[in-house]
């Protein structure tokens, strides 16, 4: 319809004031390229990689228009269009392709950080600004890096067993971000799962969700994870899939069509009627709510992208909230505006990343809550950093990590 009613929602157009960096331009290239009446010019490919892929256009867009997943498919055409040379073709295939999808080899890919933040070393370069000399990004991915302990996947039992009167079976979707940096959360969300009445199952062999590989261009390898991860949990007796990461679950729920022509559509139909994020599954069901301890606390909630945008979850998480006793929501201005994450964009494009986070923190200071919480590692860990960055008191917390506190010491 070319209306325009995205532009307004769009990070990188409210930066720029770009048409090509808009949805509506995005698509008009992605279009003239598919017609070949445009090449796949650098400007393209670009725009392509510049779109933080938040969804927010396609949540305004009368006509359904999903910029973000067009400007995914071209990232993938740009890699023929524009390939690497030999070094960064090499790299390139050895993370996306081989070390991403073991969980093994990303456990021990974190164990040199684990050593950095043990030995003192990570103290000595913060105190001395070291990174201050190299590229913005360095300093802010060092600066992002949580405390690491042990990766949970080969902590976890394989079946957590429901307390009190059983309700369910579920199986638990744990995300490669939350295994290896926030290993509390998931552990906090198979507690209010058990505590809840549900088993929870977590396949030790679940691979990641395929969403870096969307993100960066790689639907080869996508496509691959995506049909393992369906025939792991397609072989589980159980009764939803759930999970505590926004771009996990959003990644799930296009199994259905990343696999469309490779898988069968049953199992694809089963598999999708199946996928729940936490605070989705949770308001279906019901909150259990007699044991629960008062949290007393005032909070303020950030809304991912890829919960609210790409899953259309918003209401859910909210009411989640309210269920928790003693906790007061205060509710923050732009609650479903990006904070500047978006995977390695914040890296990539670091200056305009802070522009984005700074109008999210703006918003957060406003409400003066104890805590901020959000659903998503990846916000998770933009909104950690920005916050001690900006010496504000709020502590960011994982919706579970919420509720976690709400629950009877003896649920441990
Ligand atoms: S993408 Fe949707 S909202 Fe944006 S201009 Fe086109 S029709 Fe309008
Ligand atoms: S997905 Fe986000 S950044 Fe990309 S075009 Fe849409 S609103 Fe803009």
């Amino acid at each position: 319809m070319r209306c325009g009613f995205c532009l307004p929602t769009c990070p990188t157009y409210v930066l720029t004031g770009r048409e090509r960096s808009s949805p509506r331009g995005r698509v008009a290239l992605a279009r003239a390229v598919a017609e070949e009446k445009l090449e796949f010019s650098r400007a393209v490919r670009d725009e392509a990689f510049f779109c933080l892929d938040c969804r927010a256009c396609t949540s305004a867009c009368p006509s359904g228009v999903r910029a973000g997943e067009v400007m995914e498919v071209c990232r993938d055409q740009a890699q023929s269009f524009y390939p690497l040379g030999r070094t960064g073709k090499a790299l390139r295939e050895f993370i996306l392709e081989k070390m991403v999808p073991s969980p093994g080899l990303m456990e021990a890919s974190m164990l040199p950080t684990r050593l950095y933040q043990r030995l003192g070393i990570q103290w000595l370069v913060r105190h001395l600004k070291v990174l201050n000399l190299g590229p913005d990004w360095m300093a802010k991915a060092e600066g992002m890096i949580p405390e690491l302990h042990k990766p949970l996947r080969p902590q976890l039992p394989p079946v957590v067993p429901a307390k009190g009167e059983k309700r369910g079976r579920v199986g638990f979707f744990l995300g490669c971000v939350m295994t290896l940096m926030y290993p509390s959360v998931s552990r906090q969300t198979v507690r209010v799962l058990a505590q809840q009445g549900f088993d929870v199952v977590t396949p030790r062999d679940t691979k990641c969700c395929g969403a870096p590989h969307l993100s960066e261009g790689d639907r080869t390898t996508a496509r691959r994870l995506a049909k393992f991860n369906l025939d792991l949990f397609m072989a589980e007796e159980i009764d939803y899939i759930v999970t505590d990461c926004a771009g996990c679950g959003a990644a799930l729920k296009e199994y259905e069509e990343l696999l469309a022509e490779s898988a069968d559509q049953r199992s694809l139909e089963i598999f999708r009627s199946k996928i729940r994020d936490v605070s989705e599954f949770l308001f279906e069901v019901g909150i259990r709510e007699e044991g629960l301890v008062p949290v007393n606390a005032t909070v303020t909630y950030h809304e991912p992208c890829h919960l609210c945008h790409a899953q259309g979850i918003s209401r859910q998480p909210r009411e989640v909230i309210k269920h928790i006793p003693g906790v007061e929501l205060r509710e923050m201005n732009e609650s479903n505006w990006c904070c500047g994450s978006a995977a390695t964009w914040g890296l990539k494009y670091s200056e305009e990343s802070q522009k984005v986070l700074d109008r999210k923190l703006e918003n957060v200071r406003a409400t003066n809550a104890d805590y901020l919480v959000t659903a998503n590692p990846g916000c998770h860990l933009q909104l950690a950093w920005g916050v001690r960055e900006a010496d504000m008191p709020q502590k960011v917390l994982h919706l579970m990590e919420l509720m976690g506190r709400a629950l009877p010491p003896d649920s441990e």
